[in-house]
């Protein structure tokens, strides 16, 4: 299994409609066929459902290289692929330590052959005013005719317009957030559920926004009758215990994403240091220490975190869930956020003005970059993690607010 390589089939025609997603604020249908064609939306799923088996280190090479052509669809794949990587990735014998009844496994392996299929699954998990918070979620579910009903409103859903279907994070109907906290701060009853698009789901075109525009993360209002079987994990509240048990598919798949749009600044910056050329400075850019220094930089930062993510992605497919797995799953997402970030802001400043007009690949790629740093978990959220992990803490209960 070579996820470089399937990524590597697909990434031009995804950089040919980067910018005018971009433009729009809206994810290419092609896009989608593009990665459903070369058998990316599979990529995770074990072959024995037609699938191409691969693990977390998969993810991490395909991401780098989808990135490097259109983050935001990188992002989206990230999406999807985050929830079949937890449903592939989750041995039976810890579900069934969670208390996943039998009849979670065939409902589990007929999703995962319908992604091999080419479904395309989007995450709605965050709300306006909660974030990706599950202990603040405001969506509700309940009990309805040997099945469920949902109702709320999501935001941030990315590539909401194309899905097939939506992975819906919802707090059971008589556990109010306002109530008492229980002992996990109010997430016990938080619950997701796979909704197909279709009657009583709405797309809402509400997104407008800096960077990663062209994910076409919309909001989705959900009023929705599922069967039994819609309840990922076939037991209720099970959301908060394995996104702290499995934290990479929360925290550290997007890492890899955000490698590669570090990684792609960095080359937009090159290309055009190296092109550019005036009387006065027959060199170009290249001639200047300071324009040096800040490919030198960046240089080394993005190989230390190339490496990081390595070992993070080695580590998730030899020992998932260990405490020092875990540690560099959150020192990955820390990394990523932070790197690509910074590079991208110094090798704007680098080539200077030219680049940050509209249409110029550096202008886009600086707008992406900031969004590393705020999607979950926070850079700031995971320092938190790992200072309190450094200090002898426990990171995911001695934190002063629940950390989901
Ligand atoms: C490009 C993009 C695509 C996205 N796609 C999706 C998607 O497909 N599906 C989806 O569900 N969501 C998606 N999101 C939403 C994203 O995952 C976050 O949930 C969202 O950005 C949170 O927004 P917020 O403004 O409420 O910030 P928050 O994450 O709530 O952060 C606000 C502040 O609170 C701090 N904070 C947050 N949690 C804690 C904590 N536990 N402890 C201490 N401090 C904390 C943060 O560090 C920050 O300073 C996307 C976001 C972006 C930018």
């Amino acid at each position: 299994m070579d996820g470089a390589r399937l990524a590597g089939s697909v990434v031009d025609a995804l950089a040919a409609r980067a910018g005018a997603a971009d433009r729009d604020g809206e994810l290419p249908g092609a896009d989608l066929d593009d990665l459903r064609a070369a058998g990316l939306f599979g990529l995770l799923v074990p072959a024995r459902l037609g699938g191409a088996g691969g693990g977390f280190a998969d993810w991490a090479d395909a991401a780098r290289v989808l990135a490097a052509g259109s983050g935001a669809t990188a992002l989206v794949l990230n999406m999807h692929t985050s929830v079949v990587g937890a449903l592939a990735g989750t041995p039976d014998g810890l579900a069934r330590t969670m208390g996943a009844p039998e009849s979670f496994f065939a409902a589990r392996d007929r999703m995962l052959a319908r992604a091999a299929a080419g479904e395309f699954i989007a995450v709605a998990m965050s709300e306006r005013g909660a974030g990706s918070r599950l202990s603040e979620l405001r969506t509700r579910y309940r009990r309805e005719d040997g099945g469920y009903r949902i109702t709320g409103v999501k935001s941030f859903c990315s590539g909401a317009s194309h899905a097939d279907v939506y992975f819906v994070a919802a707090r059971a109907e008589d556990a109010a957030p306002d109530a008492a906290p229980d002992a996990d701060g109010g997430a016990a009853r938080i619950s997701h559920f796979l909704v197909p698009r279709g009657a009583g789901v709405s797309v809402e075109p509400a997104w407008d926004t800096l960077g990663m525009r062209g994910t076409g993360s919309h909001d989705v209002r959900f009023d929705v009758r599922v069967p039994a079987e819609a309840l990922v994990g076939g037991l209720e509240g099970l959301s908060s215990l394995v996104a702290q048990v499995m934290p990479q598919w929360l925290v550290a798949s997007y890492a890899a994403v955000y490698a590669g749009v570090g990684r792609a600044a960095f080359d937009a910056g090159v290309a055009h240091a190296r092109a550019r050329r005036t009387a006065g400075m027959p060199g170009g850019l290249a001639a200047l220490p300071a324009v040096r220094a800040r490919f030198g930089h960046a240089d080394a930062a993005l190989a230390a975190l190339d490496a990081v993510v390595d070992e993070c992605a080695r580590r998730v497919d030899a020992d998932p869930g260990s405490a020092s797995t875990n540690r560099w799953v959150w020192r990955a997402k820390l990394l990523a956020g932070r790197t690509a970030q910074d590079v991208a802001a110094s090798v704007v400043e680098a080539c200077g003005t030219a680049v940050t007009r509209r249409g110029h690949p550096l202008e886009r790629l600086y707008r992406d970059a900031r969004c590393g740093s705020l999607q979950p978990a926070t850079t700031d959220v995971c320092a938190d993690w790992l200072g309190l992990a450094a200090l002898g803490g426990d990171p995911e209960a001695d934190a002063d607010v629940a950390r989901w």
